[in-house]
């Protein structure tokens, strides 16, 4: 997450500890959202570093540029590898070693252990030593979405922060100012990631966005009777094997290749179940939109904003009652997925149910 607008860091926590010139040498940072807890991360280091007046930094120096690629030798990230994805002793161990180097610019240096929670004992105890003395001018940053799996040792010797979500206006302004992405766009994402960077990012990518418009457009066509119910049924359930092979290869790591058949395909069959999830909770909130906009003829008011001419239709076609209705088998489909049916077979009897049986419209 690059940053331009300088708002959002100086609404941190560390912006302010950094200015008071009050920041420890060690924390535990954690947090619902991970996308965020890296980006601040990445921001404390820029601003250790950059020689821009006190806590802010210049983003465009040399410094600023190696940080955000993760390539400056005064900032260190660790994270767990090999098939177990857990942190080992020897990673510490290189760890401390780098640390015990004098620093490349002659200023401060800071390490950051990424889910620190998989941070093995002997590992944890190892770095406990860095932790209690710590070389001069070091930072210590531990990174962690649970605060229960970590040593108690190094729980007591931590200072703990906790970031929270972040405001729609926050996201907003990062999307528009930052992403140069339209308001309209703007208010479907904010209100999509509720206030988790970590969504913001997954609706930045330009094929899920025209995943979504497929969405919205193939179910428009399915109530004015343009679609066939089970060829629609087939290529939803093609393309969400398709957008999740799509976010399996974005989260792939290069030790990813040594992991065993099984994991792969557990992790493989999660992200499946987080599309289908997504695939419903985006035809909801399209559905809802027309209702709302049924009832108020607020177009403020939509989360699709964008698809106001396609919701503004369907709430002038379809009574309250068959839209409430088909909010019910849309559970109902969702329902019978989860209860182990085969997606395309969900899909073709609630696709089928609003052709054959059809929404009761007007006159
Ligand atoms: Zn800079």
């Amino acid at each position: 997450m690059s940053l331009k607008k300088y708002d959002l860091w100086k609404n941190t926590f560390f912006y302010k500890v950094i200015e008071a010139h009050r920041l420890v040498h060690a924390y535990i940072v954690l947090g619902p959202d991970h996308q965020k807890k890296i980006w601040v991360a990445n921001s404390m280091a820029k601003a250790l570093i950059c020689t821009a007046h006190g806590a802010t930094y210049c983003d465009v120096c040399p410094s600023c540029v190696r940080i955000n690629s993760h390539n400056h030798p005064d900032v260190l990230w660790l994270y767990p590898s090999g098939i177990q994805r857990i942190i080992k002793i020897d990673q510490v161990r290189d760890l401390q070693a780098a640390l015990a180097l004098k620093s490349f610019e002659g200023g401060k240096k800071i390490a950051f252990i990424l889910h620190a929670d998989r941070m093995k004992e002997e590992a944890a105890n190892a770095l406990l030593k860095t932790i209690e003395e710590p070389p001069e001018n070091t930072y210590i940053i531990l990174i962690s979405d649970t605060i229960e799996s970590l040593l108690p040792t190094i729980r007591s010797r931590c200072q703990h922060v906790t970031l929270p979500l972040s405001s729609n206006d926050d996201i907003r302004t990062y999307l528009v100012d930052d992403c140069n992405v339209s308001e309209q766009q703007a208010q479907f994402i904010c209100a999509r990631a509720r206030g988790n960077f970590s969504i913001v990012h997954r609706y930045l990518n330009e094929q899920r966005s025209n995943w979504r418009n497929f969405i919205v457009s193939s179910l428009v066509d399915l109530l004015n009777e343009r679609r066939d119910p089970f060829e629609l049924a087939e290529e939803i359930e093609s393309g969400i094997q398709n957008i999740a092979g799509l976010s399996s290869e974005d989260q792939k790591r290069p030790e990813d290749d040594a992991m065993a058949e099984s994991d792969k395909k557990s992790i493989e069959k999660s992200l499946y179940n987080q599309e289908v999830c997504d695939y419903f909770e985006t035809i909801e909130l399209f559905c809802r939109d027309v209702i709302i906009y049924k009832l108020t003829n607020d177009k403020h008011q939509l989360v699709n904003s964008d698809k106001l001419q396609d919701i503004s239709h369907l709430a002038n076609v379809f009574e309250l009652d068959a839209l409430s209705d088909f909010l019910d088998r849309l559970q109902q489909a969702y329902h019978a997925f989860l209860g182990n049916t085969k997606l395309e077979f969900a899909l073709e009897i609630l696709y089928d149910s609003l052709s054959v049986t059809g929404m009761p419209r007007r006159n």
